[in-house]
């Protein structure tokens, strides 16, 4: 008795379905790749349930003629390729004709579909891979694929299926890296009969960015383009709005969402020093080079590519970025310099200085000049030379007008400031050394600044580029329910989505790198203090949010802070109302007065 045998096609198909569709999410996104491979210019997505339930999609693309509709579920079948040479000269998303066999293996389907110039359009149901039903029917130019209870017939792997706000996170970012690609295309995404998305078509990228994910990134992110061995067109978030997460990196390779580390290599490299290590710039690049040079074929879902020299696109990219940063930062700099005469033209700096300094008003003076020159600095990484021009000045203890003030920090003189072990920052006021708490410093300038804009009501908040999806129990879920308007004073946007399930949809600028989810429930705390406290102390409500969320967005110990930030860091402390401590109550400063080192090294 023979042992092998060759396997039924109703099995070849599931097994392949299990490398195509792993979840919801990848049977949309070979649906979108088909429709946008029949030329549609409007393409309307509707799941329920995340996907989990049904996914729909109605194209207004070229549609197909029954026989072509009976034979697209059949596996290996495609209009896309002919032989494997065409392969090398690609422009279509598909090519292998296994999605449809693949997927229908694995599901119900319903499909309707009309070509132009056709009388009438043609239905057919699938059950398993098998029809079910078909017939003529009435229907508009276009094609619609109705795909419900996905793995109903493999138990197995439905259970791997994840909660619906987890699936549905997935089917989002699947429509967000499609809809980037194909901003030419009208989209509108719903889950359960609730809009999502509905986008325009629109010729620009920036206008789809605009509308998918809102202002912040387009106005803060400089066009790149390049046009060499490949062509690189595409969005860069400026250093100010790099996060500590990559899910805001967005690749597409000749029209296709892809990933790949080479590339956001390149792009990290040509931020240098412009970001902190742990920090990543977000972008959407668009790459497109001959089809011969890039093989799309390396990933059962199209999720990557691999390039015949690596080394080039590296390069490439990390170039274009460059060039890209560099100017945009030079415009920043023209910008702020147009307010700031004497730095643009140091020589006219020295002469006004000592005429000043002769007519014995030099305090007020060099105060102003150092207050410019720090505000000038904050986004000055590539142009610290342009400083060197300011004269170096006598320090404060050896001049003879000197009155030791009670001041915090130097009014005259901006002594340099040091990070040691990532933890601590050394400077001083001319007085003394001080010795300051990174942590406990940013979580007070941090403070103060929420404090002033909450109140003001006029927090500066950032989008999510792709909405935060919370974990939290049952307990958390009900307090946050009851909350949401109150947290929006504070800039925090939640939204419900889905059932029992929130997404962060927009939170203060300061708070674009922390954990959001450890965040949100420590702010579910505060609040659940807020209902045992009846006599409402909304105040102290409201200053218990601010710390939490302070200490939230603040440098820690052991983050390595650049030249930038820590000066940054002195400047602002210096501002605050309450220098001396943490919101917690933590002393920010310790200082060891010059005249006690004095004593210590028997000068005096
Ligand atoms: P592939 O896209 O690799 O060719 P698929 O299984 O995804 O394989 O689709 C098989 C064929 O069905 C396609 O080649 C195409 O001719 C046809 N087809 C699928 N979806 C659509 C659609 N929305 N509009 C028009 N034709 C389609
Ligand atoms: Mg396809």
């Amino acid at each position: 008795m023979s042992k092998i045998h060759v396997l039924p096609n109703h099995i070849i198909n599931q097994i392949a379905a299990g490398e195509v569709v792993e979840r919801p999410a990848s049977i949309l996104k070979e649906l979108l790749e088909n429709s946008v491979d029949a030329n549609a210019t409007e393409i309307k997505i509707s799941v329920e349930d995340g996907g989990i339930k049904s996914i729909k999609i109605v194209d207004n693309g070229t549609g197909m003629s029954p026989e072509d509709a009976r034979t697209a579920f059949l596996p290996h079948s495609t209009s896309k390729l002919k032989n494997i040479e065409d392969l090398n000269s690609l422009f279509t998303l598909g090519f292998r004709g296994e999605a449809l066999a693949s997927i229908s293996s694995v599901s119900k389907i319903e499909l309707v579909t009309k070509q132009e110039g056709e009388i009438s359009g043609y239905q057919v149901k699938m059950d398993a891979g098998e029809v079910v039903e078909e017939s003529e029917s009435g229907a508009v130019e276009g094609t619609s694929i109705n795909v419900q209870e996905i793995f109903f017939n493999t138990p197995a792997r439905k259970k791997f299926l994840k909660t619906v706000p987890t699936e549905l996170r997935h089917i989002i970012k699947t429509f967000t890296d499609t809809v980037i690609a194909h901003p030419e295309i009208r989209f509108s995404l719903d889950n359960n009969e609730k809009k999502l998305y509905d986008l325009p078509a629109t010729k620009d990228l920036k206008e789809r960015l605009r509308n998918l994910i809102g202002e912040d990134f387009t106005n803060n992110s400089f066009e790149i383009v390049y046009d060499g061995i490949v062509k690189i067109t595409g969005l860069v978030g400026l250093p100010k709005i790099a996060t500590s997460r990559k899910n805001t990196q967005i690749i597409i390779v000749n029209d296709r969402p892809i990933s790949n580390t080479t590339i956001s290599a390149g792009v990290k490299d040509a931020f240098h020093s412009a970001i902190a290590n742990n920090q990543y710039p977000q972008f959407v690049l668009n790459i497109k080079l001959d089809p011969s040079k890039v093989d799309v074929n390396v990933h059962p879902r199209k999720q990557e590519v691999r390039f015949s020299n690596q080394q080039e696109i590296f390069k490439a990219v990390r170039n274009a970025v460059k060039a890209g940063l560099q100017r945009a930062l030079q415009e920043d700099t023209d910008d702020k310099l147009a307010g700031v005469p004497y730095i643009s033209k140091p020589s006219a700096f020295s002469p006004s200085f000592e005429k000043k300094e002769s007519d014995g008003v030099r305090d007020s003076f060099s105060y102003e000049s150092k207050r410019d020159k720090t505000s000038v600095q904050d986004s000055l990484s590539f142009t610290k030379n342009l400083f060197d021009a300011i004269p170096e000045k006598t320090l404060p203890w050896e001049n003879e007008d000197f009155e030791a003030k009670e001041s915090l920090f130097a009014e005259k003189q901006t002594y340099p400031v040091y990070q040691l072990m990532n933890a601590y920052l050394i400077t001083s006021n001319g007085t003394a050394i001080q010795i300051i708490d990174q942590h406990a410093a940013a979580e007070r300038v941090t403070y103060e600044k929420l404090m002033k804009s909450v109140s003001a009501k006029k927090v500066e908040m950032q989008s999510l580029l792709i909405p935060f999806e919370l974990e939290l129990n049952a307990q958390e879920l009900l307090i946050l329910a009851e909350n949401l308007e109150y947290l929006s004073d504070f800039g925090i946007q939640v939204e419900e989505f889905g059932m029992n399930s929130f997404v962060v949809r927009q939170i203060p600028v300061e708070l674009k790198d922390s954990d959001l989810n450890a965040f949100v429930k420590e702010l579910i705390q505060d609040l659940t203090q807020k209902e045992e406290d009846e006599q409402n102390q909304y105040e102290k409500l409201k200053e218990n949010i601010l710390t939490t969320m302070a200490c939230h967005s603040s440098v820690r110990v052991g983050d390595h802070m650049s030249q930038q930030e820590i000066e940054q860091l002195v400047a602002d402390l210096k501002s605050c109302d309450l220098p001396y401590s943490c919101p917690h109550g933590r002393p920010i400063i310790f200082e060891v007065p010059i005249s006690e080192l004095d004593k210590k090294f028997k000068r005096t």
